[in-house]
Parts: C-alpha cells; sequence; structure tokens
C-alpha cells in the first residue's frame, strides 16, 4: 500500500462519513434530480429476476477459465508432460511453458 493509496482511503473515508451525516438532505437533492426516479425505471424495466441470474451465470463464466488456467496441475505443450506447481520451464524437456 503505497502512501497516495492511503491518503485515497482516508479521504475517500471523510468524504463518506460526511455523506452519511447528510444522508436525508443527499436522498432529498438526489429525489429532486430524478435520479431515483430513473433508477426506479431502469430496475423496474431492466433488472428483472431473469436479467440478474444471467449477468452472475456471465460472471462466474468469465471467471472459471481463469481459474483454471491458474490450476497447480498442468501440462507441457511441448511433451505432454505433467507440471506440478507453477515453474515456468518444463522439468522434463526444458521448454517454456
Ligand atoms: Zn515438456
Amino acid at each position: 500500500m503505497t502512501l497516495t493509496i492511503r491518503k485515497m482511503v482516508v479521504l475517500g473515508l471523510i468524504g463518506s462519513i460526511l455523506l452519511l451525516g447528510n444522508i436525508l438532505f443527499v436522498a432529498n437533492w438526489l429525489s429532486e434530480k430524478g435520479v431515483v426516479d430513473w433508477a426506479r425505471y431502469i430496475r423496474a424495466e431492466h433488472l428483472t429476476g431473469t436479467a440478474v441470474t444471467i449477468i452472475i451465470v456471465l460472471l462466474i463464466l468469465l471467471v472459471s477459465p481463469k481459474a483454471g488456467a491458474r490450476g497447480l496441475v498442468r501440462r507441457c505443450p511441448v511433451c505432454d508432460h505433467v507440471l506440478v506447481g507453477r515453474g515456468g520451464y518444463c522439468s522434463e524437456c526444458g521448454s517454456r511453458v
């Protein structure tokens, strides 16, 4: 964690506390600007149960292949030797994995 990130975290914390202190004011302001109605419309029209399910399934499907490639057991693309661990080279033929 660098100093810049720490400063950002502290500033974000102060900002969120100020926002929480004025949450009624913020809610009223958002309601006046029409953001609440717009969000309600989006939720009712586009975020149905089916859409949320599809989004979650897509997220799971998109994450899975990466996790598989990072698995502990891989095979060498040259000699098909089973590789265990995170080594960058095949122990059998020495080619880069
Ligand atoms: Zn190999």
